[in-house]
């Protein structure tokens, strides 16, 4: 942590993402009360702050990990490759129900927002259950957080009854509306595990309280075949009917979209969660990178939860979803390297309305910094700071992190959480885990 709350990063390259892609080489980032103050080229400047220099490095902003059950970080590796059907009733859904509890999602999340801290995300969009607890883990590691408190048609280890899921999102709610890390969000589990009333509950709930909504959808072909066949439309058309799409949604996998869907997305500038990963390993298929861009449709990146990844690191995501838009669309200029660090910053912001105050580094904005060292061998030569960030950089290379002007990560060190703690306590769960397996 930072003994003054104004101070000065310096780097060979501040890659902005803001709105003209300003880039200064060599940069400054100036930090004051959490915000960041000023930024730009370092030329002829002289500076009477504390200032840190961190030489052949890019600082970038803050990573975005929009789609995350982070707790189930605990399950990591635990049943692989497997149809998802059987993946989930088989094996996730009764480990759920036989160990989730406060104590579990207060592990689970240290241990993910250590991971997701130390390979550069700052913000990440949770949709789980006991999110109180998420919270005040996330809040320990210093690591933002948007709760999704999961909401479904049937009981879930936090709630008896829907209703009781609607009591815990108004507690959180009213807990946490002005808390300046943990962000809200009305988490509907999908179109096929919730009711039409709880949908149009969630629009209202969302509307009243100026809230995002995120949902899965149209993850897998035979999900969004059993839409048309039961409604006669699209999850995405029952999706606008109910009211959602004029909330701010973030629509999850859209591995399988239908026809007519891209223009009902267009119209409300609605955007998509890509999980790029977690589609490839549960063979639920290729999101149509290529469709999704020539319709001008915004993007953003989830890892989902590591135990369908199995890691959190969001340079993964951005380098594939970057490879399987050329591969797919067989066309090497779909999603530039720019474009690709547009969905784990600036893009994602704006599909859960955070783009005022963070996804970019620009003045005025809280200060969510990654410093990401490009010395190394894999990161020479460097001709294009993009190019080396997405093609050729990993979660590995991140060394300092700072959130709203914390250092929460310094030289690859989480500061707010004892690492070494956070692992025993991970491993005491996976005995706990293994040892209810062997009794079955
Ligand atoms: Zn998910």
């Amino acid at each position: 942590m930072n003994a003054s709350n104004h101070f000065l990063l310096k780097a060979k390259h501040v890659v902005s993402m803001d709105e003209k892609a300003s880039l200064f080489s060599p940069g400054y980032v100036e930090i004051e009360g959490g915000t960041i103050k000023s930024t730009g080229s370092t030329e002829d400047k002289v500076f009477s702050v504390e200032t840190i220099d961190y030489g052949d490095a890019a600082i970038i902003p803050g990573l975005i990990n929009s789609h995350n059950h982070a707790a189930m970080c605990l399950f990591r590796g635990i049943a692989d490759d497997l149809p998802l059907d059987e993946w989930l009733s088989g094996h996730i859904w009764p480990l759920e129900a036989k160990h989730l509890s406060p104590e579990f999602i207060r592990a689970g999340v240290r241990l993910a927002a250590v991971e997701m801290l130390k390979s550069g995300t700052t913000f990440f969009s949770d949709m789980y259950f006991f999110e109180h607890e998420a919270a005040r883990a996330a809040k320990d590691a210093g690591i933002r957080i948007q709760l999704g408190e999961g909401l479904l048609a049937f009981p879930t280890p936090s709630a008896k009854n829907p209703e009781d899921t609607f009591k815990n999102i108004k507690e959180q709610y009213e807990k946490y509306r002005d808390d300046s890390l943990v962000h809200l969000s009305i988490a509907c589990h999908s179109t096929y595990a919730t009711t039409e009333d709880q949908l149009h509950r969630a629009a209202e709930l969302a509307s009243l309280w100026n809230l995002p909504v995120q949902i899965h959808c149209a993850e897998t072909e035979k999900e969004a075949q059993e839409s048309i066949a039961k409604r006669g439309k699209s999850q995405v058309a029952y999706l606008s009917e109910i009211g959602l799409l004029d909330t701010r949604i973030g629509l999850v996998h859209m591995v399988w979209p239908q026809e007519g869907d891209l223009d009902l997305l267009k119209k409300d500038n609605i955007g998509v969660v890509l999980c790029p990963q977690s589609n490839l390993k549960l063979a639920s298929g290729i999101p149509p990178f290529g469709l999704y861009l020539k319709k001008g449709i915004r993007m953003s990146l989830g890892t989902d939860s590591a135990a369908s990844n199995n890691n959190l690191d969001i340079w993964e995501e951005m380098r594939l979803a970057a490879l399987l838009a050329k591969g797919s669309s067989l066309d090497p200029t779909s999603l530039s390297a720019k474009e690709a660090l547009r969905t784990v910053t600036i893009d994602a912001a704006r599909t859960w309305g955070i783009e005022a105050e963070l996804g970019s580094i620009e003045v005025g904005k809280k200060a969510d910094v990654v410093v990401v060292d490009l010395s190394r061998p894999h990161n020479t030569p460097s001709y294009d700071v993009y190019s080396t960030l997405v093609y050729a950089a990993g979660g590995s290379d991140v060394r300092d992190v700072y959130v709203e002007g914390r250092r929460v990560l310094k030289d690859g060190k989480v500061t707010g959480l004892d690492e070494a703690e956070v692992l025993k306590e991970a491993r005491c769960w996976s005995k706990k885990i293994r040892d209810s397996r062997a009794n079955v």
